[in-house]
This record gives C-alpha cells, sequence and structure tokens, in this order.
C-alpha cells in the first residue's frame, strides 16, 4: 500500500536556506544538471533555475522516463532542445544511459573544455551540480552516475568546511549533494499533478478526489487504460468508476461495504507504478 513519503520540509525558512544554499554552490561549477519528472516537465520544475543557473552549462535530464508516454516525451524534449537545453530521457535507476550522459556532458560544456586546453590547462574536470524538486530522482541519479566505487574528493578529513566532489573520473566532478528547488505552485494544477504523481503529500485533497481526478484526466486523454486494467465500464461517472474499480478488486470494509479510500490508493499506486502504462500529466 501506498504510503506517500512527505521527505521535504515546506517551513519557508527551510526553503530560503536551501536557496542560500544553491546560490553558492553554483558559483563553483560549470554545469546545471537539472532532473524533472519526464510526466510532468513543466510543473516538476522551478523555473528560478534559469535565473540562479545563468552563464552556467545546462542540462536537462528529463527522468522516470520508464512512466511516461514516450509521444509526450517526444514532445517535451524537442520543446527543451528548441530553448537550447541538451536534454536526455532516463531511468535514473538503471546505469544504462550514464554513458550517454557523460558523452553529453561533455559536449555541453566543449567551449569550456577548448577554453582551458587555449590557456594551457590540462586536466580541470567539469564540475556539475544536480538539481531538482524533491522527488524528482536526484539521490536515485547521484548514486547510479557515480557509482559505488567512485571516491569522494574535496574534503581533507578532519576539515568539515569545504565541499564534497564525487570524481566520476578524469573529466567530470559532481557535487555529492544535490540542490533542491521547490516546485512553484502558481497555479493550482501544479499541485494536484504532483500529487497524482505521489510527489507532494496526498493531504492536498482527500484520497478519493484525487483518484477522481485520477480517472477523469485517464477518461479523457488515455481512455481504455481503465477499462483494460479493471475489467470495468469506464464511461459512466467518475464516482461510479471507483466504485466499480473497488468491486473488482474487493475493496471491503469488514462490515461489508465497500471500501472507496481503498479502491481509491489502490487505483493511485497502480498508476504511480506505470501498470495502467505509460502515462503523462502535461502535453508540451
Ligand atoms: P530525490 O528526492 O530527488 O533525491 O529522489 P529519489 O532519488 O529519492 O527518488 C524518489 C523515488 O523515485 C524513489 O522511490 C526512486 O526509486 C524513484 N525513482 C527515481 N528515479 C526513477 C526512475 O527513473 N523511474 C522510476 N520508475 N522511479 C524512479
Amino acid at each position: 500500500m501506498n504510503e506517500t513519503k512527505t521527505n521535504f520540509n515546506w517551513y519557508p525558512g527551510h526553503m530560503t536556506k536551501a536557496k542560500r544554499q544553491m546560490q553558492e554552490d553554483i558559483k563553483l561549477i560549470d554545469l546545471v544538471v537539472e532532473l524533472v519528472d519526464a510526466r510532468l516537465p513543466q510543473s516538476s520544475r522551478n523555473p528560478d533555475i534559469d535565473e540562479l543557473g545563468k552563464n552556467k552549462f545546462r542540462l536537462i535530464l528529463m527522468n522516470k522516463n520508464d512512466l511516461a508516454d514516450p509521444k509526450a516525451t517526444e514532445g517535451w524534449t524537442r520543446y527543451f532542445e528548441e530553448k537550447g537545453y541538451a536534454v536526455v530521457c532516463l531511468d535514473a535507476r538503471s546505469k544504462n544511459y550514464m554513458n550517454q550522459i557523460h558523452n553529453v556532458i561533455m559536449d555541453v560544456c566543449k567551449e569550456k573544455i577548448e577554453r582551458d586546453r587555449k590557456r594551457g590547462i590540462k586536466n580541470r574536470p567539469v564540475r556539475a551540480m544536480v538539481v531538482g524538486i524533491p522527488n524528482v530522482g536526484k539521490s536515485t541519479f547521484i548514486n547510479s552516475f557515480a557509482g559505488k566505487a567512485v571516491a569522494k574528493t574535496g574534503n581533507k578529513p578532519g576539515v568539515t568546511k569545504g565541499k564534497q566532489w564525487i570524481r566520476l573520473n578524469k573529466n567530470v566532478e559532481l557535487l555529492d549533494t544535490p540542490g533542491i528547488l521547490w516546485p512553484k505552485f502558481e497555479d493550482q494544477t501544479v499541485g494536484l499533478r504532483l500529487a497524482l504523481v505521489g510527489s507532494i503529500n496526498d493531504d492536498i485533497l482527500n484520497i478519493d478526489e484525487l483518484a477522481m481526478e485520477l480517472i477523469r484526466y485517464l477518461k479523457a486523454n488515455y481512455p481504455g487504460a481503465l477499462a483494460a486494467r479493471y475489467d470495468i465500464e469506464e464511461e459512466n461517472e467518475d464516482a461510479q468508476v471507483l466504485l466499480a474499480i473497488a468491486k473488482q478488486r474487493n475493496c471491503i470494509k469488514n462490515g461489508g461495504e465497500l471500501d472507496y479510500a481503498k479502491a481509491a490508493i489502490l487505483v493511485l499506486d497502480e498508476f504511480r507504478s506505470g501498470k495502467l502504462g505509460r502515462i503523462s500529466l502535461e502535453m508540451a
């Protein structure tokens, strides 16, 4: 059963501190590696990063692409590329993408490498920092990219100040702590979409309402997905669809009544884990 984690703190002071930290860290790097959720690339990024990361090389990683609709991902890739970002789509849990990402980093930063070479500077690695909103996959990516065997560099024992860098190879160093960006809740669909994928607390809506929003969205944009998974008539009203799912999946309370909340959690969980298919919540 899904327990959506709230692994971050919404206290404004905490956000201010994180932002200040990022402003400091960004001074040390050449390249911003920004993770977004491929299912909702707009809602899962905070455009403040463009101001924070100006004058830096930029790479957007569309993560969780294993869960996203390939057509939508294609559109978003084009969208970001037209804005001048380098883009790689991936599943950060897999190491298969890491060579490609390394090559793209070299390509994105080729001006810097060339500049260093002309100045006679040899072997100064590209310094990169991973940023993104909570739950987008930053830690997973850093682990896959760096691998377990890579030594951390930067701090001498006993020295607590200064940054920890992960030396990936002779070409790239990564700051070991990612920068946390907060989502921008300017319109309420942003919060709704982040809640649907489980990246913010479910309390934003009650769980039945959240499931009903998902049902409404799927019926309109991915017709047949619910019918195929649950063997139900999805043309009915949204509440009827949830009821039918509860029946089909035996979501029953002790007294014998149907358990809507249980059905709601089930359908949200199955959506979040890709069992309803590869589904995106935003199109470019
Ligand atoms: P962070 O808060 O940005 O550091 O995010 P985490 O690295 O902790 O990842 C959040 C959750 O997303 C974890 O449960 C990861 O296993 C999962 N996750 C990360 N990347 C992917 C991905 O590409 N595909 C899928 N399906 N899950 C992922």
